[in-house]
């Protein structure tokens, strides 16, 4: 089988809510999503999808992975999409660096493989394991009283991991975690992340003041060594995810003991294939996982689902349904979430149909 077309589509995805804030006053009220759709000799199309969390998150940008596709499609026309350690390795010999440029056109090959060989993407990952896998909802950055007000209908919803959007002034987030943690119930988990948010001095004030409180702490300051004195002055479960965009980072963290969970989005370590390398690694080492993306919609969250589900659940702290938290809808086929749950698709590759009505005219074509 060989690649014959590379198109990448722009899908907005504004949010359900409104608007999505985070530390130092970032916020998004409409993501821009690129869906990738790969075209083979065989008559099997393949599809992908990358969304930044707007251009100040990470090192992405929704117009970048556009440019990114048009800069490394041409490279990869010819080539076979079912070997896939061997077109990451044609992918980083033609384009250094830029990860989430290729993480659409990663997963499309994982959609190929799947559709190719009658297997869902989960099985081809390592198997799937039990029915279904626990979700968590981020409660965006409000004053603490709005934020503690939205635990109970996300609970009715089926959530049991609350993610709380701090890294604002410190004082401010002890109250938002306090006032948030007094809502949980037994069962609950409640995760603080900073997002980069903290300096140094401010993360230990926090830590000190919340010292009583149930709640892992995630990802304080904006570098690794910033992050692991904090982690070396508190006792709460401790999460990094900014930082960790690589196995080598995994390695160092694991010898340093940084953290006990580690956040891998499949568009920040380049795709399936690097982000399983990373999950594996992790469940052998007894390193949790937070199993997502930046952000995304159909694609990407089908692509979680099947990442997640075939994660051994012991390692397995949660994931998020992106498409839950957006209006538009994409796809047929695409997972939902269930009483805070969700299960990957059982049909062949990723399981999901995008309707052409939605996604338009290809905003880029190659080949
Ligand atoms: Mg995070």
């Amino acid at each position: 089988m060989r690649i014959t077309r590379i198109s990448a589509y722009r899908v907005e995805l504004p949010l359900r809510e409104g608007s999505y804030k985070w530390s130092g006053g970032k916020t998004v009220t409409v993501f821009d999503s690129t869906v990738v759709r790969v075209d083979t000799d065989a008559g099997l199309t393949g599809w992908g999808e990358v969304c930044p969390l707007g251009p100040f998150y990470l090192p992405a940008y929704a117009t970048g992975v556009r440019a990114g596709i048009a800069e490394l499609g041409p490279h990869l026309l010819g080539e076979n999409p079912l070997e896939l350690a061997k077109l990451n390795g044609r992918m980083d010999a033609a384009l250094k660096g830029h990860a989430y440029v290729k993480s659409g056109i990663d997963m499309a090959c994982w959609d190929l493989l799947g559709k190719a060989t009658g297997q869902p993407v989960c099985v081809l990952l390592g198997g799937r394991y039990g029915d279904d896998f626990g979700l968590y909802r981020a409660i965006s950055q409000e004053s603490p009283g709005e934020m503690a007000a939205k635990v109970a209908g996300y609970r009715a919803e089926g959530y049991r991991r609350f993610q709380l959007k701090v890294g604002g002034d410190p004082d401010v987030d002890v109250d938002r975690i306090r006032a948030v943690a007094a809502e949980l119930k037994p069962g609950d988990r409640l995760v603080a992340d900073a997002n980069t948010g903290w300096r140094m001095h401010d993360a230990l004030r926090v830590v000190r003041a919340v010292r009583d409180v149930d709640v892992y702490i995630e990802q304080p300051c904006p570098t690794y060594e910033e992050c692991l004195t904090v982690r070396r002055h508190t006792d709460h479960p401790f999460v990094l995810d900014e930082v960790i965009d690589s196995v080598d980072v995994l390695l160092r963290g694991h010898a340093d003991r940084a953290m006990d969970v580690v956040n891998i989005k499949i568009s920040k370590f380049g795709g399936l294939t690097k982000a399983r390398q990373a999950r594996d690694l992790c469940a052998s080492l007894g390193v949790a996982m937070t199993l997502e993306d930046s952000w995304g919609g159909d694609v990407v969250t089908a692509a979680i689902a099947h990442l997640a589900h075939s994660c051994p659940p012991d390692v397995l702290f949660t994931a998020t349904d992106f498409n839950s938290y957006v209006t538009v809808s994409f796809a047929a086929g695409a997972p939902r979430r269930v009483n805070g749950r969700l299960a990957a698709p059982t049909a062949p590759g990723l399981g999901v149909t995008p309707r052409p009505d939605v996604l338009g005219d290809p905003v880029v074509v190659v080949g």
